[in-house]
């Protein structure tokens, strides 16, 4: 049997799987990613990942024949590094992820993507249906997508093509984005902004409201739950919504996609209450086809499958490239 790998590095946890040549998953190791003391205990614990799903799917890691990874950014994929992630500790400067291995599997077939193009390119391996032209949408601690067009997965300059979290959506700037500038979507409508965003919004207007606005714990899941019974709450949630919808709406215009595969945990924890206003407020916003927008099939193993699918397809996700 022809064995691969994928590999998802996130900041909390790191995924290894091993499948055959189908695509199926015939083990898998997860463990904590490291927080430090430098960005080679991160790759350290990614090859011991890769090498306990070997041990489970009892084989050796040189039995690989290729493996694909799926990480957060930012990246620089010449170089086959993360460099300076912001969701680690500062003693975490760079990530050398391709090399290493590279050396560990014995073979130079090794692809590296940010998680939404990993995203895209497992919605494009193991979905029923996987047209040439399709979205994966990632909304969780951050936005992003990974795209494909006329069958190519898009990487842009420096890999940074699918950056749709930082789509100005609000001209007026009301919120700052965690990268410094006024209005992108990423600072309303992210599993951590969602809180900052309806704090600030209660702060010029502080109607009454049962939410935990004042503590600590104060969090985006709060918004869902009380929408719907706290006025307040449910006003928040419309304008979430309505930024949600000019997002993918500018997505949709500039990539003409057949459906749109929406990920992350804030979709996946709120799937109707995030994906239906976004269907209903399309048809008023877009002027060409209006794609199918579904919720992943694959929930937290999106990322996973796609580092999987594209080493099986020569980091293209399409079914019939298959090597
Ligand atoms: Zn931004």
């Amino acid at each position: 049997m022809g064995a691969y790998a994928g590999v998802d590095l996130g900041a909390t946890h790191i995924r290894a799987v091993i499948g055959d040549e189908t695509g199926s998953i015939v083990a898998s190791h997860k463990t904590e990613t490291p927080r430090g003391p430098a960005g080679i205990a991160v790759t350290e614990a990614v090859l011991d990942s890769i090498r306990q799903a070997c041990d489970a799917a009892d084989i050796a890691p040189t039995d690989v024949v290729a493996a694909g990874i799926g990480s957060f950014g930012p990246m620089d994929l010449a170089e086959g590094v993360v460099e300076n992630p912001a969701n680690l500790p500062d003693t975490i400067d760079r990530i050398p992820l391709t090399g290493p291995v590279e050396n560990l599997i014995g073979s130079e077939r090794v692809s590296l993507h940010n998680d939404a193009n990993a995203g895209v390119i497992g919605e494009r391996f193991y979905s029923d249906r996987s047209p040439d032209d399709m979205v994966y949408l990632t909304i969780s601690s951050g936005v992003g997508a990974g795209v494909a067009v006329d069958g190519n997965i898009l990487s842009g300059w420096d890999g940074n093509a699918g950056e749709v979290g930082h789509l100005t959506i609000d001209p007026n700037g009301f919120m700052t984005c965690g990268c410094g500038h006024d209005g992108h979507w990423e600072a309303y409508c992210s599993g951590e902004n969602i809180p900052r965003y309806a704090t600030q919004l209660h702060r010029e207007d502080p109607v009454e409201t049962a939410l935990p606005i004042e503590t600590e714990e104060f969090s985006a899941a709060d918004i869902f739950e009380y929408a719907g019974e706290d006025e307040f709450a449910s006003h928040v949630l419309d304008q979430i919504c309505h930024w949600n919808a000019i997002g993918v709406a500018n997505i949709v215009h500039a990539y003409a996609p057949l459906v749109v595969y929406v990920g992350g945990a804030v979709a996946l924890n709120n799937p109707d209450q995030v994906l239906d206003p976004i269907r209903e407020r399309l048809d008023d916003m877009v002027m060409s086809n209006i794609p199918d927008i579904q919720l992943t099939q694959f929930g937290d193993d999106v990322v996973v499958r796609g580092a999987l699918a594209s080493a099986l397809t020569g980091g293209t996700g399409d079914p019939s490239q298959r090597v």
